[in-house]
């Protein structure tokens, strides 16, 4: 049977890679647990609602920056400066933890000879990301928001993607976590939407090479 895709394009945040917990951050801070674990989910949460996106904090450094503080300005209640501290700790990608299942996934699309790229609201470069878990030959090519100055759901950032790996869109697969992604449909591509899951437990991406075939 001939594979019903030539590539697939990945979102990385909370698709291929999760972040460090705030929460404890915030706890070794001093906050109390509880009001850590609830102050840093409600921030997440805010993080993806059309509100928050619609800040375009992914199309320059700066952007970046002054969007995540503004979100994270209210952690300042508690200590000033854990704002900046959250940012630190956690907004750099070098620091966020793959799923799992990623690396395996990866690996086996590969084998397979199926293209594989990331497709990312981002404000920074994800090789070294890639490249510091040895990962680097797993990925064939990157569409970065920032470098193309168009964010997810916009159909560009998906027809880029699908250029870097030179896959035709109906020949793609993209796979993403959040609304956004299925913005590729607008791009003539297939899409895979993967619901939350805990951090360290496996993120059903196997799913990818049940429909690769
Ligand atoms: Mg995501």
């Amino acid at each position: 049977m001939s594979p019903a895709f030539d590539g697939v394009c990945f979102d990385f945040g909370d698709t291929l890679f999760y972040s460090p917990d705030g929460a404890a951050v915030l706890v070794e801070a001093g906050v109390a647990p509880a009001a850590a674990r609830e102050l840093w989910d409600r921030i997440w949460r805010e993080s993806k609602t059309p509100e928050a996106l619609a800040v375009k904090r992914d199309l320059s450094p700066l952007a970046h920056r002054s969007g995540w503080l503004g979100l994270f300005a209210q952690a300042d209640v508690y200590r000033p400066g854990l704002s900046t501290l959250l940012y630190e700790r956690v907004m750099d990608h070098t620091k966020w933890i793959p799923f799992p299942d990623t690396e395996a996934v990866l690996r086996e699309l590969d084998r397979r000879q199926v293209k594989v790229g990331v497709v990312s609201n981002v404000a920074e470069d994800l090789r070294p990301v890639f490249a510091k878990h040895g990962w680097a030959d797993l990925v064939d090519g990157f569409a970065h928001s920032y470098e193309h100055g168009v964010e997810k759901p916009d159909v560009r950032l998906f027809l880029a993607a699908c250029a870097s790996i030179g896959t035709a869109p109906s020949r793609t697969l993209v796979v993403g976590d959040h609304p956004v992604d299925g913005g590729a449909v607008m791009a003539g591509c297939a899409v895979l939407l993967l619901p939350h899951t805990e951090p360290g437990e496996p993120h059903g991406l196997a799913r990818v090479l049940d429909l690769i075939g």
